[in-house]
């Protein structure tokens, strides 16, 4: 789903990235959806991070 043109920063242009992994202390991850209540549940080792390393920005998405 993530589709950032040149790969760069959507708040400071910016296009260096440090990627990572989310570590959380349970299996997986619930996020709720607003308004439908749907949850999703992702498992943690599927799912990836990284954050520019200007301004901090942090985007997740699943792999
Ligand atoms: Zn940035």
């Amino acid at each position: 789903m993530s589709n950032i043109k040149n790969n760069c920063c959507p708040k400071c242009e910016n296009t260096e990235w440090q990627d990572g992994n989310l570590q959380s202390s349970g299996s997986s991850m619930n996020i709720k959806f607003l308004p439908s209540g749907k949850f999703l549940v992702l498992k943690k080792d599927k799912i990836k991070v990284k954050a520019c390393t200007n301004c901090g920005y942090i985007e997740m998405f699943v792999k």
